[in-house]
């Protein structure tokens, strides 16, 4: 439980019940995507009383902020939108620049880029995803030969 309050916070969120519950969960299960139904059983049966329809919601709005990753996968024949614990503060979610020349890497200190840019794409009903947000330049040295 902790840590779910510590990703809220640092996300600026508020602790609510139901988005403390859905983030345990998803950091008790590590890196397995669960389907929101699956997270929805799952908060049933540790006593909870989410509907399915909160949990979608929830779970929206955990993806917005970044704290979740959510996106299709096919399973079998079928294809599922899954859920995990977002790659918050991890080497993927970090945006960053890369010369094409040299192939340096270079941080960007912007941590809100990820947030802002899957808040947009949800705007205009797209789907994010969690690929590598990468920015393609030529550095300084390169730029000079
Ligand atoms: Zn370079």
């Amino acid at each position: 439980m902790n840590k779910a309050l510590t990703l809220l916070k640092s996300k600026g969120l508020r602790a609510t019940v139901a988005r403390l519950q859905l983030l345990s969960i998803l950091e008790e299960t590590g890196r397995a995507r669960m389907t929101a139904e699956n997270i929805f059983m799952r908060v049933s049966s540790e006593g909870g009383s989410l509907s399915l329809a909160s949990v979608y919601r929830v779970l929206k709005e955990l993806s917005i902020s970044g704290l979740v990753d959510r996106g299709w996968y096919k399973e079998g024949q079928e294809i599922r939108l899954l859920f995990s614990l977002g790659r918050v503060g991890s080497e993927r979610a970090r945006p960053e620049i890369v010369c094409v020349m040299c192939n340096r890497s270079m941080d960007i200190q912007l941590p809100d880029l990820r947030p802002e840019l899957n808040r947009l794409a949800e705007e205009m009903s797209l789907q994010p995803d969690d690929r590598p947000i990468v920015i393609q330049v030529t550095c300084p040295n390169c730029a000079g030969k």
